[in-house]
């Protein structure tokens, strides 16, 4: 499973109940995306969720695809902001209360821990077979990037 399908709406039955529906709790799940995003009613929810939830849909559903929000884009941007704030120094518990503050979601910071670990093999994995290319380039800016994952 992704990261992203383990990334949930803090405050869902408040949200559910102000909704007076039942939204899935996964902050990525489809119908969660199509009532909050697109639907109808977020006039329904408290200030301070709906700035939150507004923030969320500004900062990863704005793309242009046919397919929003199912093009992929918001979870690509998403997994982008969490290695973001990685290489900002921070670790997976604090990932999770700065996503919490931004957006009120969660994740378990073992699973934020797995994903950053198996972001680094990724770019290890990138980076040898770089150097199998001899392509330095590419290889020292891929080192880079390990390296602020790692710091
Ligand atoms: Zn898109």
């Amino acid at each position: 499973m992704a990261i992203t399908d383990k990334i949930y709406l803090k405050n869902h039955r408040q949200i559910s109940s102000q909704l007076e529906t039942n939204i899935p709790k996964g902050a990525f799940k489809g119908a969660t995306l199509d009532i909050l995003f697109q639907g109808e009613g977020l006039e329904k929810l408290d200030d301070a969720t709906r700035e939150r939830i507004l923030d969320f849909a500004t900062d990863f559903l704005d793309c242009d695809c046919d397919q929003n929000p199912y093009c992929g884009c918001p979870e690509r941007k998403f997994m982008a902001y969490l290695l973001e704030l990685r290489a900002q120094g921070l670790g997976p518990d604090a990932i999770v209360d700065v996503m919490s503050d931004d957006y009120m979601l969660y994740a378990y910071s073992g699973d934020v821990l797995s994903f950053l670990d198996s972001g680094i093999r990724t770019l290890e994995a990138a980076e040898s077979l770089a150097r199998v290319d001899g392509a330095p380039e590419k290889r020292a800016e891929i080192s880079q990037q390990k390296g602020e994952l790692t710091r």
